[in-house]
């Protein structure tokens, strides 16, 4: 092993958009975790992306709770209306990398920041964890009868887009035509993403292992300090959670965000000893 490649650009945080996709019933039961965790620690970056009012969320969030007026439901319309709406507000910023993480992720920042260091903004990039083992196929409505095949990150691990890559995208995803690409081929907001980039731009899925959704087993995450993202289930019948010992119990910390809290920021007040010290 050679180690990381050294940084081809420095990053700051205030270089990165982060939107967190959620719905309102989500917003006490997993936000709150996330913004008592590492949001906390990333307000000014971070935008949460829901669909509905929330005087309390809006109080500690200001301008960076967005409202989309997209359905509430888990349809593929209503969700890539909140996919859609995340990249227009990110074109209309100068932030050098959009990156998207679902309620149920934690996000290492300080890692993120590594790991993009190691690209240039400008260039093509799209990076994550595909969800499948192979492309997925899909059929485009009204075009040929052919299937296209592609890679994509899978949301609920996370992904980033360089600022190059996504206005690259711009007439398959901006002001409304994302929502029509992902009807054309009928699928997934994430999907979709990975189409308009590999499909029909040419760009190709730089995978890494560093982004984490629950389809994972999750207990098997070793070196937690340096991975980017994380997820939980705490389904009854199926627990699915990363191992982190420590003196928060699975009662206190069924996710065990608050422990990994803890174990990348011990000077956090409400952490226990012997975090910290
Ligand atoms: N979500 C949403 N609207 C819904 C249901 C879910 O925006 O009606 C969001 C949710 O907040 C999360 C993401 O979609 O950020 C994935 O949802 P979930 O983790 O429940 O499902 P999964 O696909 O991981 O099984
Ligand atoms: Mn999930």
């Amino acid at each position: 092993c050679s180690g990381p490649p050294p940084p081809v650009e420095h990053l700051s945080p205030a270089d990165l958009f982060i939107a967190v996709k959620t719905t309102g019933r989500y917003h006490r039961q997993r936000l709150q975790l996330l913004l008592d965790t590492w949001i906390s620690r990333n307000m000014q970056q971070t935008y949460v992306f829901t669909d509905g009012e929330d005087k309390e969320l809006r109080k500690r969030m200001g301008a960076n709770l967005i409202n989309t007026n997209c359905s509430a439901a888990h349809n593929r319309q209503a969700l890539s209306c909140k996919m859609a709406l995340e990249y227009d507000t990110f074109i209309k910023t100068d932030k050098k990398w959009f990156c998207h993480v679902d309620d149920d992720n934690y996000l290492n920042v300080g890692s993120l920041l590594k790991l993009l260091s190691q690209y240039t903004h400008t260039q093509d990039v799209y990076i994550g964890r595909p969800s499948l083992e192979r492309p997925i196929e899909a059929t485009e409505r009204l075009g040929s009868t052919e299937t296209v095949r592609f890679w994509f990150a899978t949301g609920g691990a996370g992904f980033c887009l360089s600022r190059g890559l996504a206005l690259k995208m711009k007439p398959w995803a901006s002001d409304g035509t994302f929502m029509a690409t992902a009807e054309h081929i009928r699928l997934p907001d994430d999907c979709t993403v990975g189409y308009i980039v590999e499909a029909l731009l040419g760009a190709s899925l730089i995978r890494s292992a560093l982004f984490h959704s629950h389809l994972e087993n999750l207990g098997l995450v070793s070196d937690i300090h340096n991975q980017v993202t994380l997820s939980y289930s705490t389904a009854e019948n199926n627990r699915n959670t990363v191992n982190v010992k420590g003196p928060l119990s699975v009662n206190e910390d069924p996710t065990r965000f608050r422990s990994v809290h803890c174990l990348l920021y011990p000077d956090t007040a409400w952490c226990p000893s012997p975090w910290r010290l």
